[in-house]
């Protein structure tokens, strides 16, 4: 009896109990796996001397306590290392982004690696990712796959996995009362910090996205200005031609006409174009951006909302106009889905077009062809045609634009734009603000040729800006209490027609007197009903910027 039981429990003395197994890899996550995090806490200014020391020291357990907590959850005969590995990979692709581009890992950022098309996903691949991805992710995941690890009996792994959870609480409590002072003033003064533990960051982060569908209706859509007409005088004028330019990642302070020191603007300076210069996004991704613009609700509003609405789209098309929404990018994040759209991925064009990708310029070709397909009788109406730009969209900027619009070199080639210098990478982004402003000079002229039998008028706006490496940081997507200005300042140019001009009484001069005016992305909804002269309910007039510069038309 002895000798048996001696005999079958005799390989159960080799191999690593699961609970240090889970400690060391806890001890792994929380020092190499979250560098990014380290290399800020070692740059703060608190952070110094013996008190600085003690303050990492406690941190660090803290986070180490805090993953094998949640590991003591999972630690089960088969679970434990596929739980461990999942651990491991997660922190290593969020350490090297982080690293890379100083972003931090929240539910927005979830949420646009969701909604990122597999180009743009391509676009952030590179060798040096691939490397970080070993090193941090692979490596250690094969060293753990060759760990013995010694099967317990049921009642062991529980008394393990408690015991475990015990004592990861207590180093919590205790580590947390050490530090209390300075961990407490430290996460208030540096809110970026908590987006930065590895990787409980994007758990928490995937979690919230999780849960959001359960605070808000997603099953019904909300009708919107089901109300909306024309207002009668429109029937004396020429039909408007409306053009909304949905910039990307265009930032105010890189445009030549707001006051930049490079002539990055040549076209649009020639214009007579209106430039309002204090406008702020209302997120700082596509994902937030778009939706929040093309919504009533305005960014506070929209955040909180219980149910979803139709969007501006709607709301013109309710009007009767012939609405029609090309999209150069990754798709309009469901606000354009019940008018026309045309997805310039499906196009062919021996120059503008390549590897699947157009240049901006695509959504210009052939535009009268489309328009014509629009119904005849909205179209008498009016017509309002939305362009949403490739625009600026990083990292890897120089595929962007055309050889002829590299003007600023060197160019940044890689799209690890670390590797690059800064000059380089400003001017691969100045050259993608060149090429706007040729896209939007073209535009103009097709506009201007237009005239004879519309009254045109353009409306340029950004979705949101960029980081080029100020502080360390680059490309956008920053939580917007976090982020700088430089990801959330986006440029609004307005071009008007003389016939336009005339037809709607909009006085330039009162609306160049706005030119430092704040405004938001709350304002662009209201703003384009205004340039239609649409009547509706959902109407603020105190938000339409050009409420107030109205003459008699
Ligand atoms: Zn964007």
């Amino acid at each position: 009896m002895n000798l048996k039981r001696s005999n079958s429990s005799a390989p159960q003395k080799q191999g690593w109990h699961p609970a240090w197994l889970a400690l060391l890899s806890s001890l792994w996550l929380s020092s190499a796996g979250n560098i990014a995090l380290w290399s800020q806490v070692h740059q703060l200014p608190e952070v110094t001397g013996f008190r600085g020391l003690a303050f990492a020291i406690g941190f660090g357990a803290i986070i180490t306590a805090a993953i094998s907590a949640i590991l003591s959850f999972l630690n089960w005969r088969w679970l434990l290392k596929p739980a461990i590995a999942v651990f491991f990979l997660s922190a290593a692709s969020g350490a090297y982004f982080m690293m890379s581009y100083g972003i931090v890992i929240d539910s927005t950022m979830i949420t646009n690696v969701v909604q990122t098309d597999t180009k743009e996903a391509l676009d952030l691949m590179n060798w040096r990712m691939l490397i970080s991805l070993a090193l941090l992710g692979i490596l250690p995941c094969w060293v753990l796959w060759k760990i013995p690890v010694k099967p317990l009996r049921l009642g062991q792994q529980i008394f393990g996995n408690i015991l475990t959870l015990v004592i990861s609480l207590v180093v919590i409590v205790g580590a947390l009362l050490a530090i209390f002072q300075d961990f407490s003033s430290i996460m208030r003064n540096h809110t970026q910090l908590r987006y930065l533990v590895n990787p409980l960051n994007s758990y928490y982060a995937i979690g919230m996205v999780a849960a959001k569908p359960f605070q808000r209706n997603q099953t019904t859509l909300l009708p919107l200005g089901r109300d909306a007409q024309l207002n009668p005088a429109n029937s004396k004028h020429k039909p408007t031609l409306l053009l909304l330019v949905l910039g990307e990642t265009a930032r105010m302070g890189n445009f030549g006409i707001n006051g930049y020191d490079r002539p990055t603007t040549p076209e649009l300076s020639n214009e007579n174009i209106i430039s309002l210069k204090g406008v702020m996004s209302c997120g700082t991704s596509t994902a937030t951006s778009v939706p929040c613009m093309f919504s009533h609700m305005g960014k506070e509003a929209y955040e909180s909302r219980k149910n979803n609405y139709e969007s501006l789209i709607d709301v013109l098309h309710h009007a009767g106009l012939a609405v029609l929404w090309l999209d150069n990018q990754s798709g309009c994040k469901g606000v354009c889905e019940r008018v026309p759209q045309v997805l310039t991925k499906s196009l062919k064009h021996p120059t503008l077009c390549k590897n699947g990708e157009c240049f901006d310029e695509i959504m210009l070709h052939e535009i009268d062809q489309r328009i014509q397909a629009l119904p005849a009788e909205r179209r008498a109406k009016g017509v309002v045609v939305v362009m949403h730009q490739m625009g600026s969209h990083g990292p890897a900027y120089y595929k962007r634009v055309p050889d002829q619009f590299k003007k600023f070199l060197p160019e940044c080639k890689s799209n690890a734009l670390h590797e690059c210098s800064r000059e380089q990478v400003v001017n691969s982004f100045d050259n993608t603000i060149l090429y706007t402003d040729h896209f939007l000079g073209q535009a103009i002229q097709w506009l201007k040729k237009s005239e004879a039998n519309a009254a045109p008028a353009m409306l340029y706006v950004s979705d949101h800006g960029e980081s080029l490496g100020e502080n360390n940081l680059y490309l956008h997507g920053l939580p917007y209490n976090v982020a700088p200005d430089l990801q959330k300042r986006v440029p609004w140019i307005t071009w008007l027609s003389a016939s336009f001009e005339k037809q709607s009484g909009l006085v330039p001069a009162c609306l160049k007197n706005k030119s430092e005016t704040p405004l938001t992305h709350d304002n662009y909804f209201h703003t384009v009903l205004g340039l239609m002269n649409i009547s509706t309910d959902v109407y603020q007039s105190k938000l339409d910027v050009h409420a107030d510069c109205r003459g008699a038309s």
